[in-house]
């Protein structure tokens, strides 16, 4: 039996935890596979007619639940979901943009 290391797990940070993160990496376009199940109404096509994950008027993916941050089809995500990993580079490569999104200024009267 092949038991090779893994070859991005040094590439993993493993202080950074979804548990105090936005969910930012739900904000990214998922693509969906052949072997995904997912709920009829969360698939959409984009322009090239690819099926991918609907997005709500916020931005996030529509399976997010706002107010915890926690997808809604967990069991059942699709594999793009499955294999983003969190702590690695791309993950706080969007940690990273997030944060420096400029907070709205308020108006006021
Ligand atoms: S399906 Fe779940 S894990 Fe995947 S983007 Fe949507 S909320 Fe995030």
């Amino acid at each position: 039996m092949d038991i090779s290391p893994d070859p991005y797990a040094e590439s993993i940070d493993p202080g950074v935890q979804c548990s105090n993160c936005e969910a930012v990496c739900c904000r990214l376009t998922v693509v969906l596979m052949p072997e995904d199940h997912v709920p009829d109404w969360l698939v959409e096509h984009d322009i090239r007619g690819l099926e991918t994950l609907a997005k709500g008027d916020d931005g996030w993916c529509a399976a997010l639940d706002p107010n915890t941050f926690r997808c809604t089809i967990y069991d059942e995500r699709p594999a793009i979901c499955r294999k983003y990993a969190m702590g690695s580079p791309s993950c706080r490569d969007e940690r990273r943009k997030w944060r420096q999104v400029p907070t709205p200024i308020m108006l006021t009267s």
